[in-house]
């Protein structure tokens, strides 16, 4: 390998891989990551899409690494592996993922706190629910680098969407990331986030503060309020075309306040403050 290589590896040991999805819920489109040396080998993260130039680009990133040996997926959501089936038809190597339950094409299961060598470093799976059941993060752990998935988005916000999503479990993920060092983390959509600290505290901050938004509106509604009506006055500063997506994150907070018997459900759909 040409040493001009060899030094831009050791500086940045990753490639990633921009997927032509790009819309509302994903922003620019996936970032698929490759990562890995000539040594080892190399893994890629989240193959979003089957697009052919697209796959071509991730084989080639893979070969500069010393050529893909295991695919490895964050979560079953589609924009995640949504190329897995293509890529693992094209190069006959392996799916990895939580579960088969999460990914049902997965040739592996991959448990919380399993390790992959990549180069001189290694890849730590750190399950992570919240965003959905089977999520994992992964971290370079030598070099403090988080691929993070849907757990944080370098743009916009992440979806909560019961029964997939869970707030309390989001919450308990987020803390968790709080007590590596991380030096940054690259998320499944948009830009590296180069402060992982104060970005972590942030949007545990924003949930809380949405929780306590929650609250305050339920207690307009001593009768209780159903989620629709409720959105308006929680989200009052989301565009009312967001607030579909709203309403699914405001019901993972309403089960979160359930779970710890702060509110009550009345008719299986009025929610009602305690105390
Ligand atoms: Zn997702």
């Amino acid at each position: 390998m040409q040493q001009e290589q060899k030094r831009q590896q050791k500086e940045q040991p990753y490639t990633v891989v921009l997927a032509p999805n790009p819309s509302v819920m994903t922003g620019p489109g996936t970032n698929t990551i490759i990562v890995g040396s000539e040594a080892t080998g190399a893994l890629v993260i989240d193959p979003a899409v089957e697009a052919e130039d697209y796959l071509e680009q991730v084989i080639t990133a893979g070969k500069a690494r010393g050529g893909i040996r295991r695919i490895l997926i964050t979560h079953g959501h589609p924009d995640h592996c949504g190329g897995a089936a293509a890529l693992r038809e094209r190069l006959g190597v392996p799916v990895l993922a939580f579960s088969r339950a999460g990914v049902t094409l997965a040739d592996e299961e991959l448990e919380d706190g399993a390790r992959l060598p990549v180069g001189d470093d290694s890849l730590l799976a750190i399950h992570t629910p919240g965003h959905r059941f089977d999520h994992l993060c992964f971290l370079l752990e030598q070099a403090g680098i988080l691929f993070a998935g849907d757990l944080l988005a370098g743009v916009g916000t992440v979806v909560i969407a019961p029964p997939e999503g869970d707030m309390t479990a989001y919450l308990a993920s987020l803390r968790r990331l709080q007590r590596l060092e991380l030096r940054s983390i690259v998320p499944g959509h948009g830009p590296i986030i180069t402060d992982p600290g104060s970005k972590l505290a942030e949007y545990i901050d924003h949930r809380l503060l949405r929780e306590q938004q929650v609250i305050t509106a339920l207690a307009r509604f001593p009768e209780g309020a159903t989620v629709s009506a409720l959105v308006p006055h929680v989200y009052a500063d989301v565009s009312s075309t967001l607030h579909a997506l709203a309403a699914q994150s405001l019901t993972a907070h309403l089960l979160k306040l359930e779970q710890e018997g702060r509110v009550r459900r009345q008719d299986g759909e009025r929610w009602q403050l305690l105390s």
